[in-house]
């Protein structure tokens, strides 16, 4: 009997989990491999599974899926929506939502896989197929590398995969090239002098140093950089004091930096870190900042010429016009770690998610309203179908484009 792909969809969302704790959705996965007759491995990178499917000789293709949840809480309504907490590395209680529609990968991978298994006469070569954990966290597909993925499975000949992204359900996302921008996550400790809020002369104050350095580093991009290239410098946090008549010792900034190329990101990271060094130097604080990086994800680069084969056979299969390169995104992601350490080409593309009322909007303007709810928000809610269908169909279209017709 076939997997019912919408009542799995349903069930992911409505059980996520966080990063690297993944068990619930690990076994689940684990379960339809094996009844599809895959060789299955568990357990690597803590929570990773990977199934392989040896079908005679030929080229070896990964397809990737993401299993990990956010922590957010679901405001979108649904029936199916998440009521899930978890406890996040920190060991903070937080709700637990499948916001950026990792359970739409799983769920299609698992499609795939049956399509492909049910169909082994229509190909040759080795099936291996990826239920990484942790892309939110920027660890999951390290942790498997490290813990010997490529030891357990035969290193693939590409590796392809997709997310789910607030566009038409139909439609395709291809970049060739640099695809997703690397991620740099950034603590800055900034040292100052505390003392009464009444005598600032007997302090160094780091509200003011932190204020100073975040002004400055909106000039990072908008002044260091040429017209021509793309970087964000976005400090989303700023942590300083206790009560309003104390000045703290300490500041602290949180950044998330976006680069399109290692150059980029060396000169931007470089600045950032002079900006803030000069900004405490001006205040003359008694101790330099301290600089402490958290996730770091690596450029998303598409190999062109496969790339072009995915954006042919998705043409050639969803309609010519389903297609778009949807440029550089500078969202981030860790799909690439999988191909590098297998010194495999990667393709990785964006599958449509919302309703396909918005397709006519899509086309004459190439964008949709501002209230559609994108990936990450309490209120991101990808259609079931066709979303699961097409996310099926693309994998297995761009899996059968790498694998050998059967002789
Ligand atoms: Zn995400
Ligand atoms: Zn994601």
């Amino acid at each position: 009997m076939n997997i019912d792909l919408e009542e799995l969809y349903r069930d992911l969302h409505a059980n996520p989990e966080l990063s690297f704790q993944e068990v619930r959705t690990a076994d689940i996965v684990s379960g339809h491999l094996e009844d599809l007759g895959l060789l299955v491995h568990r357990a690597i990178g803590k929570t990773g599974v990977v199934g392989v499917l040896d079908n005679g000789p030929g080229p070896v293709v990964m397809l990737r899926a993401d299993m990990d949840a956010l922590p957010v809480k679901e405001a979108t309504g649904l029936d199916y929506a998440s009521a899930a907490v978890g406890v996040d590395h920190d060991g903070r209680e937080v709700p637990v939502m499948h916001a950026c529609g990792h359970d739409v990968h799983v769920t299609c991978l698992i499609g795939a896989v049956e399509t492909l298994a049910r169909n082994k006469h229509d190909w040759q070569g080795t099936l291996i197929a990826v239920f990484q954990p942790a892309e939110e966290w920027g660890g999951g597909a390290q942790a498997m590398v490290a813990d010997g993925l490529y030891d357990a499975v035969p290193k693939p000949d590409i590796v392809l995969g997709q997310h789910v992204a607030p566009f038409p359900a139909g439609w395709f996302g291809v970049r060739p090239g640099v695809a997703m921008a690397s991620a740099d996550s950034l603590n800055v400790t900034l040292h100052g002098r505390g003392g009464h809020g009444s005598r600032p002369e007997t302090t160094v104050d780091p509200v003011l140093m932190a204020a100073a350095a975040t002004m400055r580093l909106q000039g990072v991009v908008s002044r260091e950089l040429a017209a021509s290239d793309a970087a964000v410098v976005t400090v989303g946090q700023i942590h300083a004091g206790t009560k309003n008549n104390i000045i703290p010792e300490t500041a602290t900034l949180g950044l998330s930096i976006r680069s399109f190329s290692e150059s980029t990101r060396d000169k931007v990271l470089g600045s950032i870190e002079r900006i803030v060094r000069s900004e405490a130097a001006a205040s003359d604080a008694p101790k330099e900042p301290d600089f402490h990086y958290e996730e770091r994800f690596p450029l998303t680069v598409n190999n062109e010429p496969a790339a072009n084969r995915i954006t042919a056979a998705f043409r050639a299969a969803f309609g010519d016009n389903k297609v778009i390169d949807p440029g550089p995104v500078s969202g981030s992601e860790d799909v690439g770690e999988l191909a590098t350490a297998a010194g495999a080409p990667l393709v990785y593309w964006f599958l449509g998610g919302i309703d396909e009322s918005y397709a006519r909007q899509w086309a004459d303007q190439g964008r949709l309203p501002e209230d559609v709810p994108s990936n990450h928000s309490p209120y991101f809610a990808p259609v079931i179908q066709p979303t699961l269908t097409f996310g099926t169909e693309a994998l297995v279209t761009a899996a059968r484009e790498f694998l050998a017709a059967p002789k």
